[in-house]
């Protein structure tokens, strides 16, 4: 809840526009700064006095004030809520949004002003290289880029010390201004952007040094954001509010972190599941054996059972990639190649003979199904 406005400017509630301007008025010339360098106190009241009359002078944000309490509306309240949820869902990133947004919009000097034609910040773009285990497995990365933010030397306004401006008296410190114009159609009653304060609203006195005037200033930024397990090429991880400081008081746009996702040399991803072919020897295939596989956990050894066919796929079950914000994994598929060797043609006789002794081609019972269904074609 903002401060009784009415009390500050000591007019009644239901005071007209010209009795509260007239009431502010007189009250800002009594402590305007400049004739009151002895009193400090005079400043603060200044202050106060233009922010009540920013509010109770513009007939929009006096109706908000009258019905919610303060100058922005429930609207924008809501919308920071919203913002502020999405921003901590979005991965943890461990940043309080409320203070963020509550220095740039938290009722404090000037914000009713800045709520006046304010626009939302650009987004940022950056990209991020993760190689095969971190989108699997989730990262924590320092991603450092640069961005415009509000100058806190002037908290936004572009005056010295936030305080050196005054409400711009040709609109009010809407920042609008409404003309007419002639045209073939009659009289248009347009409103266009305050040439007077460049629709800022304000007159600054004496310019923030920090910034130039600017607001905002330009600089390196670094967060720090957890990469959530299971993203995957492509994807967009999206914090919000670090992007551009938005113009006027607007909020801040997003930082989006485009995700790239480096190739592994043997795994492949097929949703959540991983993929992986494995070359195994007639010999192990046939017989049994183990093969040392790449996995998420590290290097293990794979079994491959006794008569293994090639084409079998062998699963372990949970060894994929967790889900992107569930708590369940997809699995490991290997598929077997199995793979036959060159024999030399020295060998060649001695092995043959072996072989075909040993097994028959009657004993191919796959084999033999295929050849009748042929030849009943
Ligand atoms: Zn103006
Ligand atoms: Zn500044």
């Amino acid at each position: 809840m903002a401060q009784n406005y009415y009390e500050i400017l000591g007019v009644d509630k239901n005071a007209s526009a010209d009795e509260i301007k007239s009431a502010y008025r007189k009250l800002a010339k009594k402590y305007h700064p400049d004739l009151n360098k002895d009193n400090p106190e005079a400043a603060t009241k200044f202050k106060e006095i233009n922010e009540a009359y920013e509010v109770l002078g513009d007939p929009q944000k006096k109706s908000n004030y009258d019905q919610y309490g303060d100058a922005k509306g429930p609207n924008m309240n809501d919308f920071f809520g919203g913002r502020q949820s999405t921003g901590s869902q979005g991965g943890g990133f461990g940043f309080n949004f409320g203070d963020i947004f509550g220095d740039i919009f938290g009722g404090g000097f000037g914000s009713a002003s800045r709520s006046n034609y304010a626009v939302q910040g650009k987004d940022i773009n950056v990209k991020v290289n993760l190689t095969f285990e971190e989108a699997a497995k989730g990262v924590k990365r320092d991603i450092t880029y640069m961005r415009t933010q509000e100058c806190s030397e002037c908290k936004g306004t572009g005056a010295k010390n936030g305080t050196e401006y005054s409400t711009c008296t040709e609109c009010n410190g809407t920042g609008t201004v409404q003309f007419t114009q002639d045209t073939i159609f009659g009289r248009v009653v347009n409103s266009g952007v305050c040439k007077n304060c460049n629709g800022t609203g304000k007159i600054i006195r004496e310019r923030c040094s920090t910034c130039g005037g600017a607001g905002v200033k330009r600089g390196q930024n670094t967060v720090t954001i957890n990469i959530p397990a299971g993203i995957d090429d492509g994807q967009i991880v999206t914090v919000h509010g670090y992007g551009e400081a938005g113009i006027r008081g607007g909020p801040a746009g997003d930082l989006q972190i485009f995700v790239s996702v480096n190739k592994h040399p043997l795994l492949k991803r097929d949703g959540f599941d991983v993929l992986l072919d494995i070359p195994v020897p007639f010999t192990v295939a046939m017989f049994g054996g183990k093969i040392l596989i790449p996995s998420l956990e590290g290097k293990l050894e794979l079994n491959i059972p006794e008569n293994t066919q090639s084409g079998t796929i062998l699963k372990l079950k949970g060894k994929g990639i967790k889900q992107l914000n569930k708590n369940s994994y997809g699995d490991m598929l290997i598929t077997v190649k199995v793979e036959l060797p060159k024999v030399s043609s020295r060998a060649k006789k001695e092995i043959q003979t072996m072989l075909d002794e040993q097994f028959p081609l009657d004993k191919f019972d796959k084999y033999n199904n295929y050849n009748k269904a042929v030849k009943n074609l």
